[in-house]
């Protein structure tokens, strides 16, 4: 075969593997937002068997065989070298398994998503258990597969976040116990703003009109290339770059909780939207990792999205839609009442503060099943003991508790420290964002997109072209450092609390 002729082989092989991956993808976002649940089973069972497929396209010999001809010519720009080692690394990491193996751990996937939410809607982690008991040996399983001489957390750990492992987020999260611990009980001695007010009744249809009429316009999220529904637990996801899938939930006693869902997933979303186009249907197409994922959704919701400048420009609008409950609630009121810190039970309504430590449980409990080979039985208490020993939190129940995060449903083992990871690559990337733009004033006058740009432009367009390490340099002009983190926090809340 001609260079010309292998291309021409590569470029169709990824079009049909595309075509697959975008059919899982809606359904699977169908699913998650507006599927009726009677038909799961029927769905789910052809959901599998197109990933069967997909799996056996990925895993096709003679692809193999084709990307070694295309590594050894010397035809290839760097760019297309890097697109082509990524498919070969995503290879070699299923090659191995068997397929009906492969296909009977999505139908897993499915099935314990279902569990799992009704197990939540229920409170009852004991009917979770046999499921999740399930999940970790089916992973367990799938890693044992791969030739890999490191632990299978370790690997986990390194298919989110590639070249993190246990020592190195151990580094990351005993800086942080050290540095925050002592500020979190701090602020927790100190006098608490007032937040009562954003906890009167919110009907669900005002706020989704403020959503859909102010604060999607104001990000700059738009029908032409995405959309937003409702789900339980929201979450993003993309076809390509001008298909961009957000969601969100809507809580009537926590007006800002569906707020800064939104501003996170949209931060998702510009990362999907902005990867150079001519990545589209490849590998490449796809944000680096999951903790550069992160750091783009959390600079959104809270580097940009918990500052007085951003809403100076939204704050007026959002009383106007709720003139009863904060009509009288001044923009410094509210600004103190957003950025409250408070230890509490629910991750995702966590403040930034107490955030990391939220992760830092579930990294724990994580390293305990995995490194330690620990037990699920009876794993909330565990779970509730951590809370306790971290947070000063009492877990009255399991929704609030083990129960509350969808991670664990799909296997989705070693991706939850890339959120505190993600927060703190945000911060240094917010220092560098402040170095070129007027950040306050971009947000003030509604110039939202402004900062998008200068994401796009540091970032976002790379997709997957460069490693994640690489692009903090390129952007920050240096490696990553938490303490751009973690003195962002000490002057925030030092400030906010007035601590001396
Ligand atoms: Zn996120």
């Amino acid at each position: 075969m001609t260079l010309e002729e292998m291309k021409q082989k590569f470029q169709d092989w990824k079009f049909a593997a595309s075509a697959y991956q975008m059919a899982i993808t809606i359904i699977s976002i169908d699913k998650l937002t507006v599927a009726p649940p009677a038909g799961a089973a029927y769905r789910d069972a052809r959901e599998a068997y197109l990933s069967g497929e997909l799996f056996s396209m990925e895993t096709d010999p003679a692809i193999a065989e084709l990307f070694r001809n295309l590594l050894a010519s010397d035809g290839l720009t760097d760019t297309e070298s890097r697109e082509i080692e990524l498919y070969q690394k995503e290879m070699n990491h299923i090659l191995s398994i068997p397929k009906e193996e492969y296909v009977s751990f999505r139908a897993l996937q499915n099935k314990a998503y279902d569990v799992w939410h009704q197990a939540k809607l229920n409170s009852s982690y004991a009917e979770f258990e046999p499921v999740l008991k399930e999940m970790i040996a089916a992973k367990k399983s799938l890693y044992s597969y791969r030739s890999s001489t490191e632990s299978v957390y370790n690997q986990m750990l390194d298919d989110f976040e590639p070249g993190m492992n246990m020592e190195k987020y151990d580094a990351f999260f005993s800086q942080v116990k050290e540095r925050l611990v002592p500020l979190i009980q701090k602020v927790a001695a100190s006098r608490q703003p007032d937040t009562s007010f954003l906890h009167l009744h919110y009907p669900a249809d005002i706020q989704k009109k403020f959503t859909e009429e102010v604060l999607l316009p104001y990000l700059g999220f738009t029908h032409d290339w995405g959309y937003q529904n409702e789900t339980e637990h929201p979450f993003t996801d993309f076809t390509c770059e001008n298909d961009c899938r957000t969601t969100t939930k809507y809580l009537e006693d926590n007006v800002v909780s569906s707020i800064f869902s939104t501003i996170h997933e949209t931060g998702h979303a510009w990362y999907m939207h902005d990867v150079d186009p001519a990545y589209d249907g490849s590998i490449l197409s796809f944000g680096i990792s999951s903790a550069m994922h992160e750091s783009q959704s959390r600079f959104c919701e809270n580097y940009l999205g918990r500052s007085t400048s951003f809403w100076e420009a939204l704050y007026p609008k959002l009383q106007e839609y709720f003139p009863e409950q904060l009509g009288n609630v001044t923009l410094d009121a509210f600004m103190k009442a957003v950025n409250a810190s408070e230890p509490s039970l629910v991750r995702t309504e966590a403040d930034e503060l107490t955030y990391p430590l939220h992760i830092l449980v579930r990294y724990e409990i994580e390293k305990y099943l995995f490194a330690e080979n620990g037990s699920v039985d009876h794993l909330d208490e565990l779970w509730n003991a951590k809370m306790k020993e971290y947070l000063g939190v009492d877990v009255l129940n399991d929704q609030e508790g083990i129960l509350q995060d969808v991670h664990w449903s799909s296997g989705d083992f070693g991706y939850f420290p890339t959120y505190a990871l993600g927060s703190a690559f945000g911060a240094q990337f917010f220092a560098a964002m402040k170095k070129d733009l007027d950040v306050d004033e971009c947000l003030r006058s509604g110039n939202y997109r402004t900062c998008m740009n200068w994401l796009k432009t540091h970032i976002h367009q790379y997709g997957c072209r460069y490693d994640a390490p690489e692009i903090m340099k390129m952007a920050t002009g240096e490696e990553f450092h938490p303490e751009y983190y973690l003195d962002y926090l000490e002057e925030k809340y030092s400030k906010l609390y007035e601590l001396d």
